[in-house]
């Protein structure tokens, strides 16, 4: 670990915090991130539903309003410049009755306009042409022609990268834990006990920033994790936009949606809990997505899932996000709370954070020769064009595996190499080829004898036999 005082650390490597190294890597500035786990991507940010929303329900005047109102702005170079899959397809709210079809009126159509997002009406009809599937009971509909869905995993992951070639330096198993508060910056104090002394230092630890604010003695906000579940499915379903119900007061409701690396999605949830380790998937709360996405689409219920799996939102006691400076230490500032949204808004918040570490001190000048583009890294290796398939379910190269070794961000892990190449993700989930893909991290030396499926401790293996 370097000894070299920075001007910025940024404690948590997921969709918010790479999106804010990414923007202050774009500046004169000696910058870290640290993260936990053996990768980035490995919160809130890799079990979400994917869709880049456009902020059309979300609470006029708020904080999160303004991040996704200067995202919307920010999304369509972005995804240019970082090369995230993203599909503008749009969304539709679906009323099923007069009632829904008055509070789409009366709630959504306003607060839409409120957030300056364009919404209109759609028929019955115009809803069915695009989306054959839905349920002939639909009376017609909200169009919110501006949603789209991305990877959220390149989405994360981009960020990251960007800033490493920018210089930023990135951290991995690298837990904060702990803060020493020093005249000259603040003391991070890492797991295995090493330090890193920076001017400045940022909060977007997800569901563990109330914890990183404890450190410094900050009480002014509480973090709970709410439980949302999801079923993958990789039949076809005859819809081309993001299928939304009428919302209750607590959640988005199940959607159903299609995905962007393939396949479609069904869920999530809304379930408070106390644990912030508890990811499981139960039998109640996938019924619960079923019957859900059955009043959508009918036939959900018969669709063979090939994945299950659950993701937590930070749900904050303020009920919107925090984004400014701790009052117990102006060094650290927040990018906490950041609950159903933070995909979209991720590079409004980014944003954000780069004016509030302005306003308490840290200076913003431009590097000269800053790349905002990633550039191509590799050329289509023979491999990619002739050679050996590894993962037979989406035709996935030992080439594109390779690339993703000797990338910026080099992957550790079997959950690494699935989202920046999707090896693992079709109908197998990887049974026929891990293998594989541990022979060639191996040959370009990443190799364990305990080789990890993703977290921490997520041993794919109880060790390495004798022959
Ligand atoms: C079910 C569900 C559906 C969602 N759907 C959408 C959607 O469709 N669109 C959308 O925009 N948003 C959606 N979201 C919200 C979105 O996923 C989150 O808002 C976003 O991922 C939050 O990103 P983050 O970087 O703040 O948190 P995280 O991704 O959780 O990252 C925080 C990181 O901090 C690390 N960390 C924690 N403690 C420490 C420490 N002490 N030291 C170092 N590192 C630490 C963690 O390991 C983690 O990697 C959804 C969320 C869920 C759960």
């Amino acid at each position: 670990m370097a000894d070299k005082m920075k001007d910025v650390v940024v404690i948590g490597g997921g969709v918010v915090g790479t999106s804010i190294l990414r923007k202050l890597s774009y500046y004169d500035l000696d910058i870290a991130l640290v993260e936990k786990q053996p990768d980035v991507c490995e919160g809130s940010s890799k079990a979400n539903s994917g869709i880049v929303h456009t902020g059309f329900d979300a609470p006029p005047n708020t904080v999160e309003a303004e991040a996704l109102k200067r995202s919307r702005e920010l999304w369509p170079q972005l995804v240019e410049d970082l090369k995230i899959p993203f599909i503008p397809c749009g969304a539709v709210m679906i009323a099923t009755s007069e009632e829904e079809k008055e509070i789409i009126e009366k709630k959504y159509i306003p607060n839409a306009e409120a957030n300056g997002v364009e919404v209109s009406w759609i028929s019955r009809e115009e809803i069915l042409e695009m989306n054959p599937a839905v349920t002939d009971k639909v009376i017609g509909g909200l169009l919110i022609e501006g949603e789209s869905i991305c990877d959220p995993f390149t989405a994360t992951r981009s960020h990251a990268e960007l800033a490493a070639l920018n210089g930023a330096e990135i951290y991995l198993g690298a837990g904060v834990v702990n803060i020493e508060k020093c005249s000259e910056g603040l003391k991070l104090i890492l797991e295995d006990g090493k330090e890193i002394m920076t001017r400045y230092a940022v909060n977007a630890a997800g569901l563990y920033s109330d914890q990183i604010a404890r450190l410094i003695g900050d009480e002014s906000f509480t973090i709970t994790p709410r439980k949302g579940q999801f079923l993958l499915t990789e039949e076809r379903v005859e819809i081309s936009q993001v299928i939304l119900p009428v919302p209750t007061p607590k959640s988005k409701g199940t959607l159903v949606s299609p995905v962007a690396f393939g396949g479609f999605l069904l869920g999530p949830t809304a379930e408070d809990q106390e644990d912030k380790t508890d990811f499981s998937t139960t039998e109640e709360g996938l019924e619960k997505v079923l019957a859900g996405c059955e009043k959508l689409v009918p036939g959900s219920r018969e669709y063979e899932s090939i994945r299950q799996f659950a993701g937590l939102r930070a749900v904050c006691s303020t009920g919107d996000y925090v984004i400014r400076p701790s009052e117990a230490d102006k060094r650290l500032v927040h990018a906490a709370g950041i609950r159903s949204t933070g995909l979209s808004a991720s590079p409004g918040i980014a944003e954000l954070v780069a004016e509030q570490l302005q306003s308490v001190g840290l200076e913003l000048i431009e590097k000269e020769d800053a790349l905002y583009e990633t550039p191509n890294l590799f050329d289509d290796s023979e491999e990619d064009q002739t050679g050996e398939i590894v993962c037979l379910c989406r035709s996935i190269t030992r080439g594109e595996i390779e690339n993703a070794l000797k990338s910026p961000l080099p992957p550790t892990t079997i959950d690494g190499i699935k989202r920046r190449t999707g090896a693992t993700l079709g109908d197998c989930q990887g049974n026929c080829c891990i293998p594989k893909i541990l022979e060639i991290m191996e040959e370009h030396g990443v190799s364990s004898d305990r080789p990890l499926k993703g977290l921490q401790k997520s041993y794919l293996t109880v060790g390495r036999g004798n022959n």
